[in-house]
């Protein structure tokens, strides 16, 4: 169904135009048909499905019509700050033609420029729930106006421990009943449920095909590796498949930052991007990439949380993630609404539990393809010294351990069949 079947404000709709959306998604046409009447909804979809758009489309239509609207805000709460920049974002696109005011506030950055927003009087609040609580205690932000409220991501912000947050905000907005709630997640699990139930005006729940949790177009392959070789396979698969631009995760921040280190050591433009990076540094990172500035990021599931990245063309999963729906999370990623992409896993020594748990949540098994010897690349950085790491303190040490557990496991190896052992061909 196209959004102008939708009898939308056409500045609205004129904004969703030049977004270039035409046909809603599938979580858009079932979510707009309860809330564009006003209703509460819990909403369960998987990541990439275009949930964004649901809620600020049933928010901007709502606040040009309902005159109970009048003078309230709607506030958007979601886990983290690059989720809210680019919210912010897509809420000022669609917005182009209509001229609310939007503002967003999350912790790391200064309180000046965000002071100076909420005295302009703001119609449309994003934020995460530490900042806006820090603002709302402090009597900058009143939260009895709030007219629509949302909570994006929701299995995300209560994962990360932003429920008493969370609850304290509800404390400080009028009775459920005075305002419109919407809750979104790519899993709804109990604690989601329950705040929907408690917290909300009878939510219809909706689960948008919640048997096929990943996404179809999206090309699935799984590789099995040995681990102190995966960066010679992953080097190979890079030359071979040149993806224009990749998203990489791994499970663990130094690995992050190493592996990006090796791949600028092999010729490849790459980052990294961790939780322990200041504010400033993540966003201008994101930024960059974004804007094909380099082609290679590297990043844990926390610090990627919430990034949106249109036309992304693969994602590597150097390491397996060790909880099963982040699987999801990342491989979402290639498949953004109207994409397709495709994701490659590299499963090492010790994780085969974890395979195993991701292929039962998915309902398949990820398609194996067997790494030809010629695939295997040279690791042009080997060799490279522990030593480079930027002196920031506290996390050299485990950088040093890191480069000692990689030894060990050398000279343990006791690899079982299935991994490939080229080691002895490739770079020795
Ligand atoms: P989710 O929140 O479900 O993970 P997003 O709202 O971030 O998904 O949307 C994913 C991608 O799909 C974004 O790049 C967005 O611009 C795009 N998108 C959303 N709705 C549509 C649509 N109706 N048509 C085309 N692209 C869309
Ligand atoms: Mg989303």
């Amino acid at each position: 169904m196209n959004f102008n079947e939708l009898k939308l404000e056409s500045r609205l709709l004129h904004g969703i135009a030049d977004r270039g959306y035409r046909e809603m998604t599938a979580v858009q046409e079932q979510t707009l048909a309860k809330t564009l009447q006003g209703l509460d909804v819990a909403v369960q979809s998987q990541t990439g499905t275009g949930k964004t758009a649901a809620f600020l489309v049933t928010l901007f239509e709502r606040m040009l019509f309902d005159r109970a609207l009048k003078g309230k805000i709607a506030l958007i709460i979601v886990p983290t700050r690059e989720l809210a920049v680019q919210i912010e974002k897509e809420a000022k696109l669609l917005n182009f033609h209509l001229g609310f005011v939007i503002g967003s506030f999350y912790g790391g950055v200064g309180y000046d420029r965000q002071l100076s927003l909420l005295r302009k009087g703001l119609d449309i609040v994003i934020g995460t729930p530490g900042r806006l609580l820090d603002l709302s205690t402090k009597g900058y932000l009143n939260l009895r106006n709030t007219g629509i409220l949302v909570i994006d991501e929701a299995d995300r912000m209560f994962d990360m421990g932003f429920l008493p947050d969370i609850k304290k905000l509800l404390q400080k907005m009028p009775p459920r009943q005075a305002r419109q709630n919407m809750l979104f997640s790519a899993t709804l699990n109990r604690v989601s449920r329950k705040i929907a139930i408690e917290h909300m005006n009878h939510p219809i729940f909706l689960e948008v095909t919640p048997e096929q949790l990943t996404v179809d177009t999206i090309f699935q392959e799984l590789y099995y590796v040995k681990s102190h070789i995966k960066m010679n396979l992953m080097l190979g698969i890079l030359k071979a498949q040149a993806p224009h631009n990749a998203l990489i995760f791994t499970n663990m921040r130094y690995v992050a930052f190493r592996v990006a280190k090796k791949l600028q050591r092999n010729g490849f433009r790459s980052q990294h991007l961790t939780g322990d990076l200041p504010q400033s540094r993540r966003l201008k990172i994101i930024e960059e990439f974004m804007a094909g500035k380099f082609a290679l990021l590297v990043a844990t599931d926390v610090a990627a949380r919430g990034l949106h990245i249109d036309n992304l063309d693969m994602v590597i999963n150097y390491d397996l993630p060790l909880d099963r729906e982040n699987y999801v999370h990342r491989i979402g990623r290639t498949a953004r609404a109207g994409n397709s992409g495709k994701a490659i896993s590299l499963a090492s020594e010790g994780t085969a539990d974890h395979l195993e748990a991701i292929e039962s949540f998915i309902g398949m098994k990820i398609p194996v393809q067997t790494a030809d010897i010629d695939l295997f690349a040279t690791d042009m950085s080997l060799g490279f010294s522990p030593r480079n790491k930027p002196r920031n303190g506290g996390s050299r040490k485990n950088y040093r351990s890191n480069f000692n557990s990689k030894n060990r496991q050398r000279t343990n190896n006791r690899g079982r069949s299935k991994f490939f052992g080229a080691e002895k061909l490739i770079n020795q």
